[in-house]
């Protein structure tokens, strides 16, 4: 398992697990109120991908609403471009 820390809240805990699950990296920030509580990346570090708008995001500690941005979170990993690729090229190849 991860040895990251958790995240405070149990929607985002969740979603942040989820996306570990599927390559991501969650790194832990130093934290105060002008940064994130953690930045999160996709696993491919490819240019159709990085210039994308949805392969790097903060994730707040504190966020308004964290089911939504839970829902946010998870979703990254679905419109990642290249993540997409991947997972169809290991589904041809029968696995
Ligand atoms: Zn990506």
């Amino acid at each position: 398992m991860s040895k990251r820390k958790k995240h405070p809240n149990k929607h985002i805990e969740d979603a942040l697990r989820f996306i570990e699950s599927e390559g991501w990296t969650v790194e832990l920030t130093k934290g105060g109120s002008a940064h994130p509580w953690a930045n999160a990346k996709c696993p491919y570090n490819r240019r159709s991908c990085r210039n994308g708008m949805f392969c790097r995001f903060g994730v707040w500690g504190t966020p308004g609403n964290p089911e939504l941005f839970a829902k946010q979170i998870r979703s990254v990993v679905e419109k990642c471009v290249v993540h997409k690729q991947e997972k169809a090229k290991q589904a041809q190849k029968g696995q």
